[in-house]
C-alpha cells in the first residue's frame, strides 16, 4: 500500500508541537505494518538541511504564476527503523526559507502569504497523486492539520484525473488556516469550492474546512476528541459539518514512539532506569533541582509542566493555585515559551518562590526528557485536549499524571481511587470541571498518594508499563487506509 503523508513539521528536524512527533513516527509504524510510506513537505531551511540523497522529480505552477520545483530525497535523521525516510520537499526558497517557526516571522505574526504557502504543500501532494514522479505513484494521500488540507479538496474536485482516496487528520481543531475571501482564486480550485458545502466560512477561505468537507475520512487524534468536536463547545464552529460526516469520522489514539521515549534507552538524560530499578529515576530528580535551582530535597513531590505556553494548556488554573505545590513542601517546574503573558506571569511566580518554583521558558527538546525523567507529576491540566503526548511521556517515565478528563487525556490516565488501586489500573489523577477548587483538589490527592510510598510505586509502575504501541495505531490506519484503496 503506497501512502503519501503530507504535513508541515517532521520530528527531529522541525517541531512546534505534538504533530511533529506524529508525523516523525507514523512512516516506520505503518511500514511495519505493511505500508510503504513517503512524506511531502515544504522546503524549510530545517527540512532542506536534513535532507540527502536528492534527485529532481518535476515541477509545477501555482495559479500566482510561481513554479515550484520537488525533489525527492532521504532525511537521514528521522527516527525510523531503517534510519532513512523518502520525502518529496517543494523548493520553493520564496515561500519557505524565512526566519520565525514554520507559520509565524520572529515578531510572532503569522506570515501574510500563508494561504499560498500551504496551498503549494496540498497541491504538490495532489500533484505526486496524479503522477508526477513516474516512479512511485501514492495510492492514498494522508493530510494533517489545516497546512495541508487543500490536498483533499484538490483531490476530490479534480474530476478529469485519476480518483486517489484521501484521509485528513485535525490534530488540533482550534488552528483552522482562515483566510479572507480574496485569497480564494490563489489556491486553483474550481469556483464550486468557495460555497457553504466546500471550504467558504462566513466569505473567508478555511483551509480546516476544506479538508473537512472533502477527505474521504477524517480522523482525530483520540476517541473522545472525535466525539468532543461534534458538540457545539469544541467545535470550534465546525461541530455541524462534522456532525454531518460522523460516519466518516473517528478517533485513532496517538502513541509514544519508543525509540525516542523510553526511560530504559534514552541518551537525552542522565541516569537510565526501569520499572524493577528506579534508582536512575532518584539520581534524574536530584540532577534536575541542582539544574533548575530547586532546593535538592529527595522527599518534596516535583510537580513539572511541559508545554506550549497558551491558554488551551489551563495555564491559568496552575497559576492561581501554585500555593496549593508549594505549602505543603512541593516543588514546581515549568519548561514552555509561547504566549509573553504567561511568560512574565511564571517568571514572577519562579522569583517569588525561590527554590520551590522554577521556570526555563524556550523551546528544548532534550531538558524535556530530563523533565519527565526527573519530576514525579506530570501537570496537563487543559482545556481542551486533542490527544496530548506529555501525559504519555510523563507515564513511560514515572512521572504520573495530573490531568483534566478531556479529549485524549480522558482517553490514557486512569484516576487513582480505592477500587483503581485495588484493581491495579490506577496510572495518575484526573479532575472533570476546569475550576481551580478541582484542580486544587487533585493536587491534593496526589500529596496523599506521594505520603504512601508504596501505593505509589504501585501507580507509578502501572503508569510505566503502559503499552501506547505505535503498532496498535498503525493497524488502525492500515485498516482504514484498505477501506478506501480500491482493490
Ligand atoms: P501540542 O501539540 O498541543 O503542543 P502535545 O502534548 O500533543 O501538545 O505535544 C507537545 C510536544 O511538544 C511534546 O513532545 C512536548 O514534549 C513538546 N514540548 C512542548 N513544549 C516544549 C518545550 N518548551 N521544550 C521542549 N519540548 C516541548
Amino acid at each position: 500500500m503506497r501512502i503519501l503523508q503530507v504535513s508541515a513539521e517532521i520530528f527531529p528536524l522541525l517541531k512546534t508541537g505534538g504533530l511533529a512527533d506524529i508525523a516523525g513516527a507514523l512512516p516506520d509504524a505503518l511500514n511495519g505494518a505493511g505500508c510503504e510510506v513517503r512524506g511531502v513537505l515544504p522546503g524549510f531551511p530545517a527540512i532542506c538541511a536534513g535532507l540527502s540523497q536528492t534527485s529532481s522529480v518535476g515541477q509545477f505552477t501555482m495559479p500566482w504564476g510561481e513554479v515550484i520545483h520537488v525533489v525527492y530525497g532521504m532525511l537521514s535523521d528521522v527516527s525510523v527503523g531503517d534510519g532513512s525516510f523518502g520525502v518529496y520537499v517543494l523548493m520553493a526558497p520564496n515561500l519557505y526559507d524565512r526566519p520565525g517557526n514554520p507559520y509565524e516571522g520572529p515578531d510572532r505574526q503569522a506570515y501574510g502569504d500563508n494561504h499560498r504557502r500551504f496551498a503549494a504543500l496540498g497541491y504538490a501532494a495532489a500533484q505526486l497523486a496524479w503522477g508526477l514522479d513516474s516512479r512511485w505513484r501514492p495510492q492514498l494521500v494522508h493530510s494533517h492539520d489545516w497546512h495541508a488540507a487543500l490536498a483533499p479538496a484538490f483531490l476530490a474536485l479534480a474530476h478529469d484525473r485519476p480518483r486517489v482516496p484521501s484521509v485528513f487528520t485535525v490534530h488540533n481543531l482550534a488552528y483552522q488556516g482562515v483566510f479572507g475571501g480574496g485569497c480564494f482564486g490563489d489556491l486553483g480550485l474550481p469556483p464550486q469550492a468557495f460555497s457553504v458545502g466546500g471550504l467558504e466560512y462566513f466569505g473567508n477561505v478555511s483551509f480546516m474546512k476544506a479538508g473537512l468537507s472533502y477527505a474521504d475520512r477524517i480522523t482525530t487524534v483520540s476517541p473522545t476528541y472525535a466525539r468532543e468536536i461534534q458538540t457545539a463547545e469544541q467545535g470550534c464552529g465546525l461541530d455541524g459539518l462534522l456532525r454531518q460526516r460522523a460516519v466518516h469520522l473517528s478517533g485513532i489514539l496517538n502513541a509514544v514512539d519508543a525509540a525516542v521515549w523510553s526511560p530504559t534507552t534514552d541518551s537525552l538524560i542522565p541516569h537510565r532506569f526501569d520499572p524493577r530499578n528506579m534508582t536512575g529515576k532518584a539520581l534524574n530528580k536530584a540532577s534536575l533541582q541542582v539544574q533548575c535551582g530547586l532546593h535538592v530535597e529527595a522527599d518534596a513531590p516535583l510537580f513539572a509542566m511541559v508545554s506550549r505556553l497558551t491558554d488551551q494548556k489551563g495555564l491559568s488554573l496552575l497559576l492561581g493555585a501554585v500555593d496549593e505545590i508549594v505549602a505543603p513542601g512541593g516543588q514546581l517546574l515549568v519548561l514552555g515559551s509561547g504566549d509573553p503573558y504567561f511568560e512574565e506571569a511564571f517568571s514572577r511566580v519562579a522569583q517569588e518562590h525561590p527554590g520551590k518554583v522554577a521556570v526555563r521558558l524556550g523551546y528544548d527538546e532534550s531538558f524535556a526528557h530530563q523533565v519527565f525523567a526527573g519530576s514525579d507529576v506530570t501537570l496537563v491540566p487543559s482545556r481542551y485536549e486533542p490527544c496530548g503526548l506529555t501525559q504519555m511521556y510523563g507515564l513511560k517515565y514515572g512521572s504520573l499524571p495530573l490531568v483534566r478528563r478531556v479529549g485524549g487525556l480522558a482517553d490514557t490516565v486512569i484516576d487513582t481511587d480505592l477500587e483503581t488501586l485495588d484493581n491495579r489500573s490506577a496510572n495518575g489523577f484526573v479532575f472533570d470541571r476546569f475550576d481551580e477548587t478541582d484542580f486544587r483538589r487533585a493536587v491534593r490527592r496526589a500529596f496523599g498518594l506521594y505520603h504512601r510510598p508504596a501505593e505509589w510505586n504501585r501507580v507509578r509502575q502501572t503508569g510505566m508499563r503502559s503499552a501506547f504501541d505505535w503498532k496498535d495505531s498503525a493497524l488502525r490506519y492500515f485498516h482504514l487506509y484498505q477501506e478506501l484503496i480500491p482493490k
